[in-house]
């Protein structure tokens, strides 16, 4: 089982954090990889019996689900060739007009996607969770929703599991 996982989110929401946490030194592969057109390498995950390759999609143009290319390109390299699942990732104490634009094109993507609720070290009480949360279930349906410190490594664990899920 192998695939593409985006990692996708504003400057600033801890995507790379993250990365280092869901890869760490293996980062360090990336550079011996191919890169592709449409998406960047940033780490490859491999563990018996799966590999996950972590990308991000320069632009954010992630291709919508049924077009021609995404058949012509299956076709083309057997399954590397596009994303299983995007990684949403949004600062859990702050909602901003640059994480609104990365819904609006995930909402056209038809990706499956996971929102990724990060810093939540950061978050004393559970009301202080962004009051956008809610709003933004209610917008785009997700696979799931984890909250996570990519800084403290908490509930990485849970995420390895629903990328595995997907791979
Ligand atoms: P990126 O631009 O999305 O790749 O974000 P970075 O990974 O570079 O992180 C941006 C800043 O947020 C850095 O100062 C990180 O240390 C910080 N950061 C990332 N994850 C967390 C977290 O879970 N909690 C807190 N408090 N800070 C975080
Ligand atoms: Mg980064």
């Amino acid at each position: 089982h192998c695939g593409f996982i985006a990692i996708v989110g504003r400057p600033n929401v801890g995507k790379s954090t993250l990365l280092n946490r869901l890869v760490g030194q293996k980062l360090s592969i990336t550079s011996r990889k191919p890169q592709t057109t449409r998406h960047r390498i940033m780490g490859v995950d491999t563990r018996d019996g799966y590999q996950a390759v972590y990308v991000d999609t320069p632009g954010l143009h992630i291709e919508e689900k049924r077009t021609i290319n995404r058949l012509m390109n299956r076709a083309a390299s057997s399954s590397l060739t596009d994303v299983e699942l995007v990684l949403f990732m949004v600062d859990g104490t702050i909602w901003t007009p640059d994480d609104e634009m990365v819904l609006n094109k995930l909402m056209k993507s038809q990706l499956p996607t996971v929102l990724l609720v990060n810093k939540v070290d950061n978050v004393k009480e559970k009301y202080d969770l962004f009051p956008h949360l809610q709003e933004l279930a209610n917008k785009m349906e997700f696979v799931d929703v984890v909250p996570v410190s990519a800084k403290h490594g908490t509930n990485i664990e849970a995420v390895e599991k629903i990328v595995r899920k997907h791979l």
